[in-house]
């Protein structure tokens, strides 16, 4: 496992990066279908993934790594383990990014935001508001996977294991519908694994 493309074939051999032409939950249609939980569901990849992901940033010294939940709590831990940190997530509360569960940011603390999908960038600046609404800092961000193709912006450094440019498609846009292939809801049962 030492580069993307061999990343890659992890994240399709466990069904988790899928070509097609999906309907995703957002209304578009994509050729091709993410869940990083389908290998992170493997505790040794999740470990060997995180851990490279957290090779990344051992130049610099953080006081806790943080990620939203749900998608990234595991890759929050399994980084923090790799750094000899704390890890904790921030949760969505009536739909804003919240601290919960007594976990608390020490003013001057340092962090590292991490997340298993970096799609729009969204949900990764909300979580870097809550550190730095915390009285903390935000070092930098890492991801295991960046699906923006490289073009996330969030002012500090940031590091992905895999970088992705993945399409998507209004429906009425979407060149697989008009070469008349159907399309397929990620998460039901007749997808066939690449
Ligand atoms: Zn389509």
């Amino acid at each position: 496992m030492n580069n993307e493309g061999e990343i890659l074939n992890i994240f399709r051999q466990r069904g988790a990066l899928l070509e097609g032409h999906f309907l995703l939950s957002s209304g578009l249609h994509s050729p091709m279908y993410l869940q990083c939980a389908l290998v992170l569901q493997y505790p040794d990849l999740a470990t060997e993934l995180c851990f490279k992901l957290g090779a990344q940033f051992r130049t610099e010294k953080f006081d806790f790594v943080i990620a939203p939940a749900l998608g990234g709590i595991i890759v929050a831990q399994e980084v923090a383990k790799s750094l000899g940190v704390r890890a904790m997530f921030a949760e969505r509360v009536d739909g804003k990014l919240t601290l919960r569960r007594g976990f608390s940011i020490s003013a001057g603390e340092k962090g590292l935001v991490v997340e298993d999908v970096i799609t729009t960038g969204g949900s990764t600046k909300e979580t870097m508001r809550v550190v730095t609404d915390a009285g903390g800092t935000v070092a930098a961000v890492g991801s295991l996977i960046d699906r923006s193709g490289g073009t996330s912006d969030f002012g500090v450094p940031f590091k992905a294991l895999v970088t992705l440019a993945i399409d998507t498609y209004q429906p009425k846009e979407c060149p697989l519908c008009k070469k008349g292939i159907p399309t397929v809801k990620p998460g039901s049962r007749n997808l066939n694994k690449v």
